[in-house]
């Protein structure tokens, strides 16, 4: 029989499938066609079916789908370590807020190529996004050839950014008609929280994002600090604001929800609402632990995020995942309580559907080719006896040596395909200056 032709080859000693079965291929190969998985299996059944123009060996590795992240602002990777050891209400409010209201496009487009560039190193492959001037954190995206979905984001009107809610929903449908017809980027309507917007702009908002078909997505019950402000301006508990105005709904996508009640949570679920878990950023800024297991056992979907980078501090999906395994562990007292399988459904299979993407996030045929691969011989990941409880509790994103998204090479052997780093390093540093004029004038 002759064989089948495709495009590219990639081959490891383990791939992690996702697929329902949770399937692990020992020695295995991945025949891609065009941007799409044509066919997965053993090395040599591949081999013997296939006829790839390109092959690329891994090695001793572990093959897995692109890692997705739920929530992040990639630009504010340009605000990384400028202030730490805070709380979050005064870390926004007297660091991050009077730093933002100042930046350019130019700075934003920045801080966007550097986070897609630490991305695709540390084998992300798509994110959700919320922050300013999103058009060119979309230019940034498709450049580096990732996948997103775009939030521009908005405050209580008028802001730095928009003087009307108007202006706000005219440059979010710009946005969504700029990308409508992108295959890997789309657009979500963006209010940034419940204590900083209003609960008639929210509705309005869901108003558009109806109009549009668009995710709704928003931060909230971050903090206990969030739900006593909540509370002194509007009377209620964020979730009880969305609940009350009609926001919990299938296209919404909320963020954190630390401080939330058993009944907010069967709200949430009765909804199809999904959230998204950012164990880190809630660590660093010590706003608290989410009840994880209960949100994922009553059967609401949760994603995995980093959140920003000057929350976290950095974009790396593999330290967010052990973080996720371990802190639940610790905090209900019960190794079991979130074991290794369930996390990387999170950052996978969850993640895609979480950004309403249905075709990634696992390794199948008919699936695109969102692949990334770790580099397992190192000794730190030796012996393998469970090459997921690698990925897991071992490996770190410094491990990953390959990043394919839609069929083709983003990063490889320490080598960036698509994204220019000598030049985002060294305007990256420029930017130290200008964050600290605009903290020393605030
Ligand atoms: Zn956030």
């Amino acid at each position: 029989m002759q064989p089948n032709k495709c495009d590219l080859i990639i081959k490891g000693s383990y791939i992690l499938t996702q697929n329902e079965e949770r399937e692990l291929i020992k020695d295995g190969a991945v025949a891609v066609s065009g941007k799409t998985i044509s066919a997965v299996g053993k090395r040599a059944d591949i081999e013997k079916e296939w006829l790839a123009n390109e092959t690329i060996d891994c090695g001793k590795s572990v093959i897995l789908p692109g890692l997705i992240n739920s929530h992040t602002h990639v630009p504010m990777t340009l605000m990384r370590g400028v202030a730490d050891d805070l709380p979050l209400l005064e870390w926004l409010h007297n660091y991050m807020f009077p730093i933002e209201s100042g930046l350019t496009k130019d700075l934003v487009e920045l801080g966007a190529r550097l986070g897609c560039a630490e991305m695709v190193a540390s084998g992300t492959t798509a994110i959700l996004d919320g922050y300013m001037y999103e058009d060119v954190v979309g230019k940034a995206v498709d450049e580096t050839g990732m996948k997103a979905v775009l939030g521009e984001g908005f405050f209580k009107f008028p802001s730095p950014f928009f003087k009307t809610a108007q202006d706000a929903w005219d440059v979010i449908e710009e946005l969504h008609n700029q990308f409508a017809n992108h295959d890997r980027i789309k657009t979500a309507v963006t209010p940034h929280a419940v204590f900083t917007t209003d609960p008639d702009q929210l509705a309005e908002s869901m108003k558009l994002a109806e109009r549009l078909d668009l995710l709704w997505q928003i931060h909230a019950a971050e903090s206990v600090p969030e739900t006593k402000l909540t509370l002194e301006t509007f009377g209620k508990r964020p979730i009880e604001i969305l609940k009350e105005y009609g926001l919990l709904k299938q296209r919404t996508r909320l963020h954190h929800c630390v401080d939330v009640t058993d009944e907010e949570i069967g709200w949430i679920k009765d909804a199809g609402t999904m959230i998204a878990h950012n164990p880190q950023s809630n660590l660093k800024l010590g706003s608290g632990i989410c009840p994880l297991t209960k949100f994922i056992d009553a059967g609401i979907t949760t994603g995995l995020g980093t959140d920003g980078a000057a929350s976290n501090n950095n974009l790396d999906m593999f330290d967010e995942m052990r973080t996720a395994a371990m802190l639940q562990k610790g905090f209900l007292q019960d190794p079991e309580a979130m074991p290794a399988q369930k996390i990387l459904d999170m950052a996978t299979l969850s993640g895609a559907e979480f950004l309403g993407f249905d075709d990634c996030g696992a390794i199948k045929s008919g699936m695109k080719a969102d692949i990334i691969a770790i580099d397992m011989d190192k000794m730190h990941l030796k012996p393998v006896y469970n090459p997921l409880s690698h990925v897991i509790y071992s490996a770190g994103g410094q491990d990953v040596c390959l990043t394919i998204c839609d069929g083709s090479v983003l990063y490889r052997d320490g080598k960036f395909q698509t994204a220019d780093v000598e030049t985002i390093s060294r305007e990256a540093e420029k930017a130290v200056e200008w964050a600290l004029k605009r903290l020393k004038n605030r």
